[in-house]
């Protein structure tokens, strides 16, 4: 393919419309468009090298570029690129299906495939509900979900973490779901302090669920709240959260399209708490980075309930044209394959450990107000007056400030309001975690500034 820079750029604007983005702010800006990438780094039409400290949207595995997952989608490439699975198999997501088994929970038996971490949360909730309407039950038709939680933009997925400021125009067409606080310790709704609090925002929470037992078909959660600005809950909490779950009897649906495959330092953060989940939301890193492909991933006793044959209508009718994709599952083989050989699980809790003292030390910043970390999950947070916690207003686009002066310095990073993300890619060696947190810290004192020029604007 031939192209200059200059031309790509222009077509970039011209047809490009960007996911999840004002194009008005964005053609204000230089664009940023990426050619290669090789290990943590991404390398611009321009020639220019930066850390991917975002992961390339909190994916990227072993970095960019690792032979054993190119080769591997070679290989498969050599075979075949996709054929269906709706009602006929595939060898990649059979071997991907057993490897599954290998390294979620034990109770976890069944995995059914999609292409992104919505319609991950979407199959979740028509398996949730669905379970019970195939034992008779038609009232359970509610998902408990958190306020502030996130669980991506298609339909359902937004009825269960609908957020006015995104989602104003579809508020009136989103079935309405409960929902219960979310244990923010920065925040919290009980203005009380962890463990002394012995965890009283779960009281909160068992309100709801009894309240609304008869029609609850379901709780689903982010065991560490990502989108909405990197909040791990407190521990003990998801194990309330399950027993909860058994006592009212509701489902337990765990989203861990952010925080699986070894983001928080375990295989999935629920093994923080030693919680399994009924269905198990997975996504993102499952293929390293690679392709899209998603897995809802249930126990047996959940599968057990849509086995039937077609005269029994109990089975489930979904599926996507590309679900179970060869090249997509023959990546996730290899990329779990890397996983294990490398002991990646391990080195991502070493790695949290090593950057951990520079990561809490930017609490002494001026404009930080508060910095969250599980594993390679890591937050900070902006705040105007970080003594009584006020945010920046959302216009002020604060955490774009941080952006903009990082990529100057050669690092990616895509904020969220007034949070930075800060989540490199989990092969990451200490040396590049240095480079990048020191880029970080960089950013930040070089942006308070720019916060405080503009605050007295
Ligand atoms: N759930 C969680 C917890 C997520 O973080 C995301 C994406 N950020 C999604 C679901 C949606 O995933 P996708 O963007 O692949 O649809």
């Amino acid at each position: 393919m031939d192209y200059t820079p200059e031309q790509i750029r222009q077509w970039d604007r011209d047809y490009v419309w960007h996911p999840f983005t004002p194009m008005k702010d964005y053609d204000e800006q230089d664009p940023l468009i990426i050619e290669s990438g090789d290990g943590v780094r991404l390398k611009d039409i321009d020639g220019n090298w930066y850390y991917d400290g975002v992961s390339s949207v909190w994916l990227n595995v072993h970095g960019h570029h690792v032979s054993e997952i190119n080769q591997a989608i070679q290989d498969q490439l050599q075979k075949i690129a996709h054929s269906t699975i709706l009602g006929q198999g595939n060898v990649p997501v059979t071997l991907l299906a057993r490897k599954l088994n290998n390294v979620t929970p034990s109770a976890i038996t069944r995995f059914f495939f999609s292409d992104s971490g919505a319609s991950a949360v979407e199959v979740a909730l028509k398996m949730a509900i669905q379970f019970w309407a195939n034992q008779g039950n038609s009232r359970k038709t509610r998902i408990l979900g958190f306020t502030t939680n996130y669980h991506g933009d298609t339909m359902g997925a937004m009825a269960v973490a609908p957020d006015p400021l995104f989602h104003w125009p579809f508020m009136a067409s989103l079935p309405q779901h409960p929902r219960a606080p979310y244990p923010d310790c920065y925040r919290c709704p009980l203005n009380l302090r962890y463990p002394e609090c012995r965890l009283a925002c779960a009281d909160l929470v068992e309100e709801a669920i009894r309240d609304k037992q008869e029609v609850l078909a379901a709780v689903i959660i982010e065991p560490v709240q990502g989108a909405g600005g990197i909040i791990p809950t407190p521990p003990g909490f998801l194990s309330r959260m399950r027993a909860l779950c058994d006592e009212y009897q509701v489902l337990f649906i765990a989203d861990e399209v952010a925080t699986g495959v070894g983001r928080t330092g375990k295989y999935w953060a629920i093994e923080h708490d030693e919680v399994t989940p009924d269905i198990l939301c997975i996504g993102k890193g499952i293929t390293g980075g690679y392709l899209p492909l998603s897995v809802t991933a249930a126990t047996e006793a959940i599968y057990q309930q849509f086995y039937c044959a077609a005269k029994d209508r109990k089975a489930l009718y979904h599926g996507h044209s590309y679900a179970g994709n060869q090249l997509g599952a023959r990546a996730a083989v290899a990329n779990l394959d890397l996983i294990e050989s490398t002991q990646l699980i391990t080195h991502v809790e070493e790695m949290a450990r090593t950057i951990e003292p520079e990561i809490e030390a930017l609490r002494d910043l001026p404009y930080v107000g508060d910095v969250r970390q599980k594993g390679l999950m890591i937050g900070v947070e902006l705040s105007k007056d970080p003594k009584t916690r006020t945010p920046f207003p959302y216009a002020r686009q604060a955490g774009r400030i941080i952006q903009e002066i990082a990529r100057a310095k050669g690092m990616i990073l895509r904020p969220i309001g007034n949070v930075v993300i800060f989540m490199p890619p989990l092969a990451s060696t200490a040396d590049e975690l240095r480079a990048m947190t020191a880029i970080l810290r960089g950013s930040l004192e070089e942006g308070q500034s720019r916060l405080s020029q503009e605050e007295e604007a």
